[in-house]
C-alpha cells in the first residue's frame, strides 16, 4: 500500500460533483449498475442500492444498452438515483444514433443536473446494419463538451488488454490517449492482474497522457459467466485464477469465496500502485462487493 488514504465515499455532499473533482483527492469508491428490465429486477437493484449505501461511494454509474435499448430506462435510473442523493455517472454510446439524438439525450441529462457522462463507441446490437454518424468515442466526447459545457464531467472507456477489434495493442493505446486528450479520466475494462494496469498506465504516460485511469473491477462468482465476458471483452482469465476456482469444484458459495478473495488482492494491489479508485462492476448484486469493501476495511 501507498500512504495514500484509503478510498472514502461521499455521501450527499457530493451529488452532482463531476468526478475528476471526486478522483483527484482520491482513491474514490465507485459502483456499476445495469437499468433493470423487469419488476423482479427493479426490486433486486433496489435491494443491493439500499445496501451499498453505507458504503457511500464517490459515484455510481448506470450503463446504456447500445442503440438506444435501454434510453429511457437508463435516463430514469440516473435520474432516480440523483433525486435519491446519489451521484450518477450516465453512460452513453454512440452506435446507432443520430447526433440530434445524442445532443437531445446529453441536454436531458444537463438539464437534470447530472453532471458526469461515460462516453462511448458501443457495438451495434447482433443482426443488425451499423449506423455511425459519430465514428468513435472521441466524436462522443467532443459533442459532450459541446452540449453539457465544461462542468461536466466526462470519462471514457479503457481496455488494459487493447480493444478486442484493434490491429494492435500500441495503436489502441494511441487512440486512447488522443480520446483522453479531450475527456476527463478513463474507466477500464475488467482484469484480473494489476500488471495490466500498471502497464496501460505506463503506456499511456510514455505517450504523454496522464489523466486518471480508473481501475473496472469485476468479482468472479460464476467461472462460465466470466469466461463468456471476458470472450467478448479481449480480458484474458489467468490460467491462476482458473485452478484456484476448479479447485473448489461446483459448489458455488466457494467459489464466490475464491473470487471475492481474488479481487480484493487485486483491489490491494491497486491501490500499492497508486490507482485513483476501485470501480466495482457489481451485476446489481451487493454481496461480492460488500465482501470486498469489508475485507479492504472500507465504508461501513
Ligand atoms: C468502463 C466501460 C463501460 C462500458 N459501458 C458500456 C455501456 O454502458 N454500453 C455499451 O453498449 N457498451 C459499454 N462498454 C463497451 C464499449 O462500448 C465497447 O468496448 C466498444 O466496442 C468500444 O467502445 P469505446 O468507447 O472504447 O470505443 P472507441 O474509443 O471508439 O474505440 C473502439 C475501437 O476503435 C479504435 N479507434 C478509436 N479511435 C480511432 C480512430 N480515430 N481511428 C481508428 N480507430 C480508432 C480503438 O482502437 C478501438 O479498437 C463499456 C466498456 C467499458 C470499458
Amino acid at each position: 500500500m501507498t500512504d495514500r488514504a484509503a478510498p472514502t465515499g461521499p455521501g450527499a455532499a457530493r451529488v452532482g460533483t463531476p468526478v475528476p473533482e471526486l478522483l483527484a483527492p482520491g482513491p474514490t469508491l465507485s459502483f456499476e449498475f445495469f437499468p433493470p428490465r423487469t419488476p423482479e429486477a427493479a426490486a433486486t437493484l433496489r435491494e443491493t442500492v439500499a445496501t451499498l449505501a453505507p458504503l457511500t461511494p464517490a459515484f455510481v454509474s448506470v450503463t446504456y444498452g447500445a442503440g438506444g435499448s435501454t434510453r429511457d430506462l437508463t435516463h430514469g435510473l440516473v435520474v432516480d438515483l440523483l433525486a435519491d442523493g446519489w451521484n450518477p455517472v450516465a453512460h452513453l454510446t454512440a452506435v446507432q444514433h443520430t447526433r440530434a439524438e445524442l445532443t437531445a439525450i446529453v441536454a436531458g441529462y444537463r438539464d437534470a443536473g447530472v453532471r458526469n457522462v461515460l462516453a462511448l463507441r458501443g457495438d451495434p446490437p447482433p443482426d443488425v446494419e451499423p449506423f455511425r454518424e459519430l465514428e468513435h468515442a472521441a466524436d462522443l466526447v467532443a459533442l459532450v463538451r459541446e452540449v453539457a459545457g465544461d462542468g461536466t464531467g466526462i470519462g471514457v472507456a479503457a481496455h488494459p488488454e487493447g480493444h478486442p477489434l484493434a490491429t494492435s495493442v500500441a495503436e489502441d493505446r494511441r487512440h486512447l490517449a488522443a480520446k483522453l486528450e479531450a475527456a476527463d479520466y478513463a474507466v477500464t475494462q475488467f482484469f484480473f492482474e494489476a500488471v495490466q494496469w500498471e502497464r496501460l498506465v505506463a503506456d499511456l504516460a510514455a505517450l504523454g497522457c496522464t489523466k486518471p485511469v480508473l481501475p473496472g473491477i469485476m468479482p468472479v462468482t460464476n467461472l462460465a459467466q466470466i469466461e463468456r465476458f471476458a470472450q467478448l471483452s479481449g480480458a484474458t482469465v489467468p490460467a491462476w485464477l482458473v485452478e484456484r476456482l476448479a479447485a473448489v469444484g461446483d459448489d458455488p458459495a466457494a467459489v464466490r469465496a475464491v473470487g471475492v478473495e481474488a479481487a480484493t488482492e487485486l483491489c490491494r494491489d491497486l491501490l500499492a500502485a497508486g490507482a485513483p479508485g476501485l470501480h466495482l462492476y457489481t451485476l446489481n448484486r451487493s454481496t461480492a462487493t460488500r465482501e470486498i469493501a469489508a475485507a479492504l476495511g472500507l465504508g461501513a
